[in-house]
């Protein structure tokens, strides 16, 4: 559903991709992985047209995403949540929820099903959650725009332990309804287990792209340095 082929991007005049391949089909869970700084928030801004590739091609659903302006690809049924998570913080929870919402399988009552935490808290303000229901709200928000494809940046980084089981569990539960999604983590134990397929960046170039079971130890020493 979604193939990146090639990019190339700057942030002005220095280049962060110098070349990444990806691809998500319908109803997989693609891993983004790679050290620090090597191109993986750009890679997802560039997809979602927040710091346009320079070249190469982002297809999603046969469509061309790289002449879409920003606000086109979101409505063409791309659904980010950003790293740092956004949410209106003077909005309650629930106003944080409907703003985004449309029509499809997602409603009120099923994000907070999917995350009971936003249920207790409906009516508190975004501002007054902990960073992990913060980043909760922002999945909430990202669900309630009924993406095809789910992109998640670092969802549960700096998160208290029982925050992020929660966050994963609802993740798996996603995979299992069958949301295509490609993420980024750092939790491998968390994220190998339910990927179907991973693609590691080093230096802004894809350099490895298979399933999680043929990442050997030598790989991982070389291109995640775990
Ligand atoms: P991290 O896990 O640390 O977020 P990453 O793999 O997501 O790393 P990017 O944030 O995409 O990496 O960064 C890729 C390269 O682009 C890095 O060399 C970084 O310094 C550079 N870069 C990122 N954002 C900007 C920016 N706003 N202006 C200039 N260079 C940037």
């Amino acid at each position: 559903m979604l193939t990146v082929t090639n990019i190339e991007t700057f942030y002005g005049p220095s280049q962060a991709l110098f070349g990444v391949n990806l691809a998500v089909e319908a109803g997989e869970l693609v891993a983004l992985m790679g050290r620090n700084g090597m191109g993986k928030t750009t890679t997802i801004r560039s997809i979602f047209g927040l710091t346009p590739a320079r070249s190469g091609s982002i297809e999603f659903e046969a469509k061309d995403l790289r002449r879409l302006p920003a606000y086109r690809i979101a409505q063409a049924g791309l659904g980010l949540v950003p790293e740092g998570r956004r949410c209106f913080p003077n909005l309650s929870v629930r106003e944080n929820l409907v703003v985004t919402s449309g029509p499809g399988y997602w409603s009120l009552a099923r994000v907070e099903e999917l995350f009971p935490r936003l249920a207790e808290r409906r009516y508190q303000m975004a501002s007054t959650l902990s960073g992990g229901e913060q980043q909760m709200l922002a999945i909430g928000r990202a669900l309630m725009t009924n993406p095809r494809l789910l992109v998640l940046d670092e969802a549960t980084e700096g998160l208290a332990p029982v925050i992020r089981r929660e966050i994963w569990s609802a993740i798996r539960l996603l995979k299992e309804q069958g949301q295509s999604t490609l993420i980024v983590d750092k939790s491998l134990s968390e994220l190998l287990p339910i990927a179907d397929r991973c693609t590691i960046l080093e230096k802004g170039r894809t350099v490895w792209n298979g399933q999680p079971d043929a990442l050997d130890d030598a790989i991982r020493d070389r291109y995640l340095g775990v």
